[in-house]
């Protein structure tokens, strides 16, 4: 019987819906907790700083990851990304588990710092869908764009390390897909 909780890790190829599920997983699942990583880029519009991420200068983040202050750190895409390893040890410590929605080197990294992390993938239905769903987000130049679109194979080949990969042609099934998954793991482990 163990009351320690337990990283989750969703990854998918950017587009490929995991903040959205994510976002659902949170709000159906009472013992998942929201992480909040820390990144060198932009805040988007409609981003809220310390909510969604925070947003820090190069300087500070190589700082912080010097001081070993994050759990795994990658960089995506050009910028910064880390998850506080302050935040995950807490998280655990008080029986719950932090939702980590980082992309596949992250996942990696965590399997090694965390090996009770629980890793699920969300596989897209297709190229042509991920390049579609980032298409529609339009929130970046065209370049950025297709540096994400040119990343999507070797993601999708990654993750077939991960514990779980999960369909997403349907929203709502691949949410409660994930949710199953997260249930039944929960009470196994505790
Ligand atoms: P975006 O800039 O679109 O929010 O995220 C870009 C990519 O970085 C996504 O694949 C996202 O999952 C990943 N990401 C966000 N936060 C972290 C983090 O803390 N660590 C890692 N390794 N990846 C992250």
């Amino acid at each position: 019987m163990s009351n320690r909780g337990f990283p989750v890790v969703i990854s998918s190829p950017s587009g490929g819906g995991k903040t959205t599920i994510a976002g659902a997983l949170l709000a159906a699942l009472p013992f998942l907790r929201k992480s909040r990583s820390t990144t060198t880029r932009q805040p988007r519009p409609g981003e809220r700083p310390g909510v969604d991420y925070e947003f820090v200068t190069g300087e500070v983040f190589e700082q912080r990851k010097a001081a070993g202050a994050f759990a795994e750190w990658a960089s995506v895409h050009g910028h910064g990304y880390g998850t506080p390893r302050e935040y995950v040890d807490e998280t655990c410590s008080a029986g719950h588990c932090p939702l980590l929605v980082i992309d596949i080197q992250g996942g990696r990294a965590v399997r090694r710092a965390y090996p009770a992390a629980l890793l699920v993938f969300l596989m897209p239905p297709s190229l042509d869908e991920v390049a579609r769903r980032l298409g529609a987000r339009r929130s970046e130049p065209d370049a950025r764009l297709e540096a994400r679109l040119g990343n999507a194979p070797g993601e999708i080949a990654a993750g077939l390390e991960y514990d779980y990969i999960v369909m997403n042609a349907s929203i709502e099934l691949a949410i409660e897909q994930v949710r199953q998954v997260l249930l039944r793991e929960r009470e196994t482990r505790s």
